[in-house]
């Protein structure tokens, strides 16, 4: 007897989202987490709290967004936390687009921008890289329609590593009309070094149609307890709220994020550690012949193409997970000198 019950037609159609793998006795460079555990400060701050799960969590998350706006030096009203950032970029197209309505990014870009933006009914217009893997910020304004309601870029950009310079940030901000919302995806912001990338921040400032997103996933090292936060002009935080799935960012991230925030110093040191290895593997990457463009983010890009795939595996009998697209290229994570050092010789061992 077959009685399959009808869901929403259009999710068959839905691509999924491919996290990277864990392999038991391998080292994963699949998901730019960075390595190492909580500080014990912040392994002690969430014991503590584990003693009032029975309660529900701080719903708007006050205390969390307090800290946010005394440490970002930006009112509470203009910030939203989220379970991780891509549950706020969800949010933001739910809070944003009416059906058909249109939501613009560049490919190849975060994954889960097409996927956020079929849930919430919209359409996902995508706008190639150019040649250098980075935004082609002109193309991107000229793909701008009367119904594209939000245009994401990612920035550094997932899985490039490239990143969008000030001066091109603000032509492009200038032109945007007024009624489209430019999301800042700033995830990997902690380990940008180039004075000549901008911090998002100063647009939401200058610009009301600007909000950044942040997380505590990479640089603060929290991927498993999701949470994320946006910055943005007053109604587009309120309609955030509005599209929140209640509750959803619970008391261990809520606690664990402040007790971040209070050692902000010694993770953003671990990140200096990462950005380093980071320079030393893009070099021996481009002394073994790999074309990686030039990195801001907590990860490598191979340009491999049709043999992306083949790269994984091959990586894979090394021991390594790494990320594969299809017929694009891989994202490797940078971690540990010594994880790095088994992921090089993989590289160096393949035949090209
Ligand atoms: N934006 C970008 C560009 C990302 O790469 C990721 C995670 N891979 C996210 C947002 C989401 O991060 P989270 O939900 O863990 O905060």
């Amino acid at each position: 007897m077959s009685s399959a019950i009808p869901t929403r037609a259009d999710l068959a159609a839905l691509p999924a989202y491919v996290p990277g793998r864990t392999i038991p006795g391998a080292i994963k460079l699949a998901s730019n987490e960075v390595p190492g555990g909580p500080l014990p400060s912040v392994a002690q701050a969430i014991a503590h709290a584990t003693a009032e799960v029975n309660r529900y969590p701080d719903m708007g998350a006050q205390a969390l967004t307090e800290r946010l706006s005394q440490e970002l030096d930006v009112p509470t009203e203009r910030i939203a936390v989220g379970c991780g950032s891509v549950s706020l970029c969800q949010q933001l197209v739910q809070a944003m687009c009416a059906p058909g309505d249109e939501v613009l990014f560049a490919w190849r870009s975060f994954e889960a921008y097409p996927i956020v933006t079929q849930v919430g009914n919209a359409k996902p217009v995508t706008v190639p890289l150019d040649s250098g893997h980075t935004h082609d910020l002109d193309a991107m304004l000229a793909a701008i329609t009367d119904r594209t309601r939000v245009v994401f870029v990612c920035n550094p950009n997932n899985p490039t590593g490239t990143a969008v310079r000030r001066d091109e940030l603000v032509r492009f901000l200038d032109q945007v009309p007024s009624h489209v919302l430019v999301v800042l995806d700033e995830a990997y912001r902690e380990f940008v070094t180039d004075p000549e990338i901008p911090d998002g921040l100063q647009f939401v400032a200058s610009h009301p149609n600007v909000t950044v997103l942040r997380t505590f996933s990479k640089a603060y090292g929290l991927a498993g307890l999701r949470v994320g936060y946006a910055i943005g002009p007053e109604e587009v935080v309120t309609a955030l709220r509005k599209v929140y799935v209640a509750f959803s960012v619970n008391t261990l991230a809520q606690t664990a994020a402040i007790a971040s925030l209070d050692a902000k110093d010694e993770l953003l040191a671990r990140c200096a550690d990462v950005v380093h290895e980071r320079t030393r593997v893009r070099d021996h990457l481009v002394a073994a012949g790999y074309a990686v463009p030039d990195t801001h983010a907590n990860f490598v890009w191979l340009p491999l193409g049709e043999r992306a795939v083949e790269f994984a595996q091959h990586a894979l009998e090394h021991k390594v997970v790494v990320r594969p697209f299809a017929g694009d290229g891989v994202r490797v994570t940078i971690s540990t000198p010594e994880e790095n050092d088994v992921f090089l010789e993989a590289a160096r061992s393949f035949t090209r």
